[in-house]
């Protein structure tokens, strides 16, 4: 593939390079707010962060104001009355959120946060029966999703230990191998209940072949989920064309709606009014129309809307709305593009820092394997302690995860060529070099 990143241009007159770089293809910075580093020691930051946190963009002030002064207005007539009600807020962010990742309407819904969503989704796709029991994970998977599928397992009575299959990398690899998870899923499939992976894996920066392994972990009759934390907003998706059971993702990383934020959840279309399915219920769980008819008995619609539960908390849906808006508006075949540039130049730049210094990026070479983000290892000291200098001394920030890893994310919305090259400057002026 193309990345379209020039290949051949060094550190030692690479700031010029990328300044040109960034004056051709400049994104759209302009529209968020980047913090200075350090206590304002460095007046902008190189914020490579965006796949920890996600950037304020600058519509979401007023836009948070304006539903503030809604209720301020309106009191409670604000669910029906108003330039935006609260009764269908929701539905603003459907269409949107459907569109960055590949669904129907239908099949999309905003609501809760990330961890919540995988239990109640679980609720419904983890039915452990027979010998069909197991859950497939990826080893070096987020901790809240191991910890939320091993409680998952003894909710049901299972060993967690023995339930939780944790994938892992060959003897020397940093990522897994489509291929292994395959055929993995056609040897001992018969087993599995559910697989549950990153979709980008949060560590390493690996992008899954999602349709691949959804196709066979599908045809070996287990369920299959996406935990899209790191995907969502990073990378195109198609999850209903994938044929994906179902998928969660939240959206203060790569989506940029703030700490915390609402998280989006996806039900295939194939499972929309599936009366045998078990879920959790409440009172957004029954059909919009006869909500307020206060029946004891649920009607819920054959949308993922049946797993809402609870009323939203509508300003905390403001900033996602605004930022899906964004999303729609720059639209996720141009990010990507742009994504692929940034990102192969980061990695360009890097192969000459890490050359002669105990560094090696662990994310997959091939742009196809990967999103925006690179993954750095280093071969001694504390990767927290090399972020603090990389932040204190070049306002560089980045996200170290301990033991060894610094992941660096030149995000396409925000991001700039020279972020990438302050980065690069700051790895290679902090990292002594070795011979090797
Ligand atoms: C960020 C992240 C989470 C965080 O979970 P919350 O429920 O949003 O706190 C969970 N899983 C993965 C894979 C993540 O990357």
């Amino acid at each position: 593939m193309n990345t379209g990143a020039p290949e051949s241009f060094g550190l030692a007159d690479g700031e010029a390079e990328a300044r040109r770089l960034d004056a051709a293809d400049p994104g759209h910075r302009h529209l968020f707010h980047v913090p200075p580093a350090d206590g304002g020691r460095h007046p902008e930051a190189a914020y490579l962060a965006g796949n920890s946190l996600g950037l304020q963009p600058r519509a979401t002030r007023d836009e948070l104001a304006a539903d503030l002064a809604a209720w301020s207005r309106l009191g409670v007539e604000g669910h029906l009355e108003g330039e935006r009600p609260w009764l269908p807020y929701h539905e603003l962010l459907t269409a949107p959120a459907a569109r960055l990742v590949g669904a129907t309407p239908a099949e999309v819904v905003v609501m809760n946060s990330l961890t919540v969503n995988l239990h109640l989704l679980m609720v419904s796709f983890y039915r452990p029966a027979g010998a069909r029991t197991r859950i497939v994970i990826e080893d070096s998977t987020f901790p809240s999703d191991s910890y939320a599928v091993r409680s998952q397992a003894r909710f049901h009575g299972l060993d967690p230990d023995t339930t939780v299959v944790r994938l892992r990398p060959r003897a020397g690899e940093d990522t897994l191998r489509t291929e292994d998870v395959t055929a993995f899923l056609a040897a001992e499939g018969d087993t599995v209940a559910l697989v549950l992976l990153g979709g980008v894996n949060y560590l390493t920066g690996e992008l899954m072949d999602i349709p691949a392994i959804t196709a066979a972990g599908r045809a070996a009759g287990a369920v299959v989920g996406w935990d899209l934390a790191h995907a969502a907003g990073n990378v195109p998706l198609a999850l209903h064309d994938w044929d994906v059971d179902f998928a969660a993702w939240c959206s203060y990383k790569y989506l940029n709606s703030g700490p915390g934020a609402l998280a989006g959840v996806f039900v295939h279309e194939r499972h929309l009014g599936d009366a045998d399915l078990p879920r959790f219920e409440g009172w957004w769980s029954t059909e919009a129309a006869t909500r307020f008819e206060m029946t004891p008995v649920s009607r819920p619609p054959a949308t993922v809307e049946a797993w809402q539960i609870s009323n939203p908390p509508i300003f905390a849906m403001g900033p996602v709305r605004t930022s899906l808006e964004l999303f729609d508006a720059v639209g996720m075949p141009a990010l990507r593009e742009r994504s692929l540039r940034l990102t192969g130049y980061l990695a360009g730049l890097f192969d000459e820092v890490t050359a002669n210094r105990p560094l090696t990026v662990v994310t997959p070479r091939e742009p196809e394997r990967r999103g925006c983000q690179l993954s750095v290892r280093i071969g001694a000291g504390s990767a927290a302690e090399l972020a603090k200098r990389l932040r204190h001394e070049h306002g560089v920030i980045a996200d170290a995860r301990e033991p060894d890893i610094i992941r660096f994310a030149p995000v396409p919305l925000y991001s700039t060529f020279h972020d990438c090259w302050r980065a690069a400057e700051a790895l290679a002026a902090t990292v002594a070099e070795v011979n090797r």
